[in-house]
């Protein structure tokens, strides 16, 4: 039989987001069931807005929430975990397959060589229109009240795959920009998805058109590494957030016009096992996102205004420009850095959104991968007192996690819900073992300024969710 692979695959170009917890936590677990992997890549083809930094950021998180990846980077310090939670510097990741790089950014001669073969099976052509010329024609079909899509004039132009191929060779020696786009078929597109059954699209739909597989930059879009890099990286099982699904007929029409290069062994392309997520919702039924903290500050700058304020004082409070701060009150943008200005400058507390979030407020990983687990999931077991059974840790995950148990309807991420786990994690603790994950705690999960300064001790004092650490003490 051969090995499950699940896999995650963050783009590093923020923190992690606690959704994109709840998916490694889900694939993780689903390997873990099935004695399979589970790999870990780093989507970073995304060159201005991806960095080592939080890549390395990610992977902390997760090393910190216990999702240890059996293949990917190697995270060799590890982090500092406190002493009952076992060793320190675990090293994490590895290429027992020989599958890696793990970076997607260091993969960019292995998609270059899958795109020639497709330009050379007939399946993709180089397209040279600028990006003015292709706005024009959008703004066209604005007008004509129609979807876009893009007309194949790049397809028509260049009549055979040879005549394609050197005239790429001809641009890449002159400098010449130019993308490669998928020739997408005409059938219709069936998804079988493990969660949500059978998805059809019918030709056109959703707008899908000859997509974009190289950039101008000469990196491959998103759509295609991960086509590529799910087959090379033996990927048997995709979980991943509903966000995702209308990009996976993209995914599919990729799998099944691409065959193997006989260096990686020939053969067609497989179809892994899809199963995407239900979405995550606030409790007021606005989906969860990292623009919430925002909205919060907002809010808050909002009634500090209205209490008599001007604009030009919040400027001056905030230190930043007046224009800055207007085009943040008219939604222009959503900046954290803004945000957080206001929510330290009025005392309000931001939701926490990032895993980094709930670290520095003093969640516990205990209590967090317990409530992820039961975002879009539940083991379906009763008590004896007959209530559902929602206390459970990793390992019982392991050892239960199923697809069919995996919701279709939207997640509800209950704030009170994941507080009072924390709380009960915490009080269930002795207390030699609450004082040194306290300790760990105030020295390494907080903000880099405010690590076992006095003003974190005042902190605890003030904070509903830091002060379930003092609760728990007594
Ligand atoms: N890099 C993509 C993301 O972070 C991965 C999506 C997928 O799992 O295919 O959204």
């Amino acid at each position: 039989m051969s090995l499950l692979v699940t896999r995650f695959a963050p783009s590093p170009t923020g923190h992690l987001h606690i959704g994109g917890a709840r998916t490694a936590l889900f694939s993780w677990a689903f390997a873990k069931k099935n004695a399979g992997h589970f790999l870990l890549r780093i989507e970073d083809t995304d060159q201005a807005r991806s960095s080592d930094e939080s890549a390395r950021g990610i992977m902390e998180d997760l090393a910190w929430l216990g999702i240890d990846w059996d293949e990917g980077p190697e995270l060799k310090r590890g982090i500092e975990r406190s002493r009952d939670q076992g060793t320190k510097g675990v090293a994490l990741g590895g290429d027992p397959r020989g599958v890696a790089p793990f970076f997607q950014a260091r993969r960019v001669p292995i998609y270059n060589a899958y795109i020639e073969h497709l330009v050379r099976l007939g399946r993709a052509y180089p397209a040279f229109e600028s990006s003015e010329e292709l706005d024009a024609k959008r703004k066209l079909a604005v007008v004509a009240k129609q979807t876009y899509r893009y007309d194949r004039a790049a397809y028509h132009a260049i009549p055979t795959p040879e005549a394609r191929l050197a005239a790429m060779k001809d641009a890449d020696a002159s400098g010449k920009a130019y993308v490669v786009r998928f020739l997408m078929p005409d059938d219709d597109i069936v998804v079988d998805d493990l969660v949500l059954g059978r998805v059809h699209y019918k030709h056109g739909e959703g707008g899908i058109d000859d997509f974009v597989l190289r950039k101008a930059d000469g990196f491959p879009t998103y759509h295609f590494a991960v086509v590529i890099d799910d087959e090379l990286m033996g990927v048997t099982h995709v979980m991943r957030a509903q966000e995702h699904l209308n990009n996976t007929p993209r995914h599919v029409a990729l799998q099944k016009a691409l065959t193997r290069l006989a260096e990686h062994g020939g053969g067609a392309f497989r179809v892994p096992q899809y199963s995407h997520l239900p979405l995550i919702f606030n409790m007021d039924g606005t989906k969860m996102s990292k623009r919430d903290k925002a909205k919060a500050a907002r809010q808050a700058l909002q009634a500090w205004i209205k209490k008599g304020n001007t604009d030009q004082q919040a400027a001056e409070m905030l230190g930043i420009g007046l224009a800055d701060v207007q085009a943040f009150l008219a939604k222009e943008n959503d900046s954290v850095d803004t945000a957080e200005r206001i929510a330290s400058k009025l005392g309000v507390a931001l939701p926490e959104i990032e895993v980094s979030d709930f670290r520095e407020a003093g969640y516990i990983p205990e209590a967090i991968v317990n409530f992820l687990g039961l975002l879009g999931w539940n083991p379906g077991m009763k008590l004896a007192d007959g209530k559902d059974l929602e206390k459970f840790d990793r390992a019982f995950l392991a050892q239960q996690f199923s697809i069919d148990r995996i919701g279709t309807t939207n997640a509800k991420f209950d704030r009170q819900k994941l507080l009072s786990f924390n709380g009960d994690y915490l009080n269930a603790m002795t207390s030699e073992r609450f004082a040194d994950r306290w300790e760990h705690w105030l020295l390494h999960e907080q903000g880099e300024g405010n690590r076992g300064q006095p003003a974190a001790i005042a902190a605890v004092l003030r904070d509903p969710v830091r002060r379930l650490w003092l609760a728990g003490a007594v």
